[in-house]
């Protein structure tokens, strides 16, 4: 730990919670720019929004939301037709505080008007969502799944997913909400944090029972009914992959802000905590994606009234350790030079990671339906067996001895999911587009938002002005935009921030192309925009203007 901040430059920075931790200007860094920011509740919403208006269908394991307090009466109309049109539609809904986290100030309502505004916790802006009545129950207890993400690189976008992850339980027995039994916390949400303080609580040293438990092992029971276990990976993959294309184009904004293009200067990954709900139907739901996931091996057990003391908590270790340990091998700096020695000495050019990426986890279709737990004994065994402080040393010593220092670490929990399957995913990746446009005519390096002269020449460098749509109907359009999104954010930054210039880009392209659905209208408008800006690009290489 280097408190005071460190001069020697490093491989890997660990920071603790955000990019801005300290400052590096080479290496690797474990946060990206911006990541918090992206993945708050409303912000996470929104982008799910843009993809949910873009391609309704791809997008439905986002359940339905809404903003507080800008969209209140949006959300009490929309609930009052969706009444009216089917009388037996009796929904609940939660109310999740913006930025909140561990189920702080987190309540469900049956009833829109229900909602409070005031008071210390109500009045934060908050997120009001379609609560999932019927979720999967397990020894008639609800529960969700976190499982962690290895954002590798941004550009271009690579994502693992670890094979195993922590499925935590309520500690009550679940029943549908009802007036009654709404408040009952233990009952309806899954939080380890609010958990723990229930007198059902259960601390296992098994990795199979417990309030908290792998996600293999719930994998291992479902199997065993018969449910098709394969089929539910594939569409947590889909939910992970969709998710991060829905999170992208505002990381590459912050990213270019920070990390100027061109410039040496550190890269970034990030290991993300994903919450995962899965209905009765298997099918699962997104909650949630954290930025910072507690990475603790361990728990507070209190000995005797009011003396706590640290135990190791198997499930946590288990699942946990393998997630870092392949993160730092994945992003070992090492092994990059490892692989230039080897292609320069042997004239080989492996693909991407094929050299050492062997895991038995390969590929979403040979996935084997039973995933057993693994004994706890091999994995204490592998975080004891101090495997990583060795290795780098015999690196050093042996740069191209036949043997890798992977040989000797368990084959990889984390497997790659992209770009494996991004063909795909690729038709999802509008906003990406519209965000490199935006990120174009941005300007000056730093900053995050459009000013009106560098919108006003995006309208011109594209030939989007005519006589229907003139200039000055170009600087009403950024004003009335730009003054709605800076009122309701707290950024006091002034500008076009990327979500207006979308909203921007979405109303050109439906004025244009009027009968099409939305995503071709998108999709169209910007294949024009690509096609103008890389003519103009072209006629000023040749003028010697370039
Ligand atoms: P926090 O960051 O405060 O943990 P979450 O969004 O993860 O907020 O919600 C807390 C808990 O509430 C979840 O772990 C889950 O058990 C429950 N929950 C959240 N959203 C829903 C939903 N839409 N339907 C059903 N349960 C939900």
């Amino acid at each position: 730990q280097f408190p005071f901040g460190r001069r020697l430059p490093c491989d890997i920075y660990w920071h603790g919670v955000s990019f801005h931790d300290n400052n590096i200007f080479s290496g690797q860094v474990n946060k990206f720019p911006g990541m918090m920011e992206t993945v708050r509740k409303i912000t996470l919403s929104r982008a799910m929004r843009t993809m949910q208006d873009l391609f309704p269908l791809e997008y439905n394991f986002y359940p339905r939301s809404w903003i507080l307090p800008e969209e209140l009466s949006i959300f009490v109309d929309e609930v009052r037709v969706m009444k009216d049109s089917n009388p037996s539609w009796k929904p609940t809904f939660i109310v999740k505080p913006d930025g909140g986290c561990q189920g702080d100030g987190i309540y469900l309502i049956k009833d829109p008007n229900d909602i409070r505004l005031t008071g210390s916790t109500q009045s934060r802006p908050a997120v009001v969502q379609e609560y999932i009545c019927k979720p999967l129950l397990m020894d008639k207890l609800k529960f969700d799944i976190r499982l962690y993400v290895l954002l590798k690189s941004l550009d271009p976008l690579e994502i693992y997913i670890a094979k195993d992850g922590l499925s935590r339980f309520c500690t009550e027995p679940y029943q549908e909400p009802t007036l009654k039994n709404l408040h009952q916390v233990f009952m309806h949400l899954t939080n380890y944090s609010l958990n723990i303080h229930s007198g059902n609580f259960i601390h296992s040293d098994s990795v199979n029972t417990g309030s908290k438990r792998t996600f293999s092992s719930i994998l291992c029971r479902l199997s065993s009914k018969g449910a098709d276990v394969k089929k539910l990976w594939s569409d947590i993959i889909s939910l992970v992959i969709k998710t991060i294309i829905a999170l992208t184009p505002e990381l590459k904004v912050y990213y270019q802000s920070d990390i100027p293009a061109g410039k040496p200067g550190p890269t970034c990954f990030q290991i993300l905590g994903f919450d995962i709900l899965l209905m009765k139907n298997l099918k699962p739901v997104l909650l949630e994606v954290n930025a910072n996931p507690s990475m603790r091996i361990e728990h507070e057990q209190e000995l005797s009234p009011g003396v706590f003391e640290n135990v190791p908590s198997p499930v946590d270790e288990e699942v946990k350790v393998a997630v870092i340990r392949d993160t730092l091998r994945l992003v070992d700096p090492q092994k990059k030079k490892r692989k230039d020695t080897h292609k320069k000495h042997h004239g080989i050019i492996h693909e991407h990671p094929a050299l050492w990426e062997v895991s038995p986890w390969q590929g979403v279709d040979e996935m084997s339906s039973e995933v057993p737990p693994k004994p706890i004994p091999s994995v204490i065994l592998c975080c004891r067996c101090q495997s990583l402080k060795q290795a780098p040393e015999s690196r050093e010593e042996l740069p191209d001895a036949p043997k890798s220092p992977e040989a000797a670490l368990p084959s990889l929990c984390l497997k790659q999911v992209f770009p494996k399957y991004s063909k795909q995913f690729s038709h999802l990746r509008l906003v990406d587009r519209v965000a490199a446009l935006f990120i174009r005519f941005l300007g000056v390096k730093g900053t995050t938002k459009l000013g009106p002269t560098g919108f006003r020449t995006f309208i011109r460098n594209c030939k989007l002005s005519n006589s229907n749509f003139s200039m000055a109907a170009v600087d009403i359009l950024y004003i009335d935009i730009t003054r709605r999104w800076n009122s309701m954010g707290l950024d006091k930054e002034s500008g076009m921030c990327l979500q207006a210039f979308v909203e921007a880009f979405f109303c050109l392209a439906r004025k244009k192309y009027k009968s099409l659905p939305l995503h071709e209208q998108v999709s169209s408008l910007i294949e024009i925009c690509e096609n103008r800006l890389a003519a103009l690009h072209g006629k000023r290489l040749l003028c010697g203007c370039g």
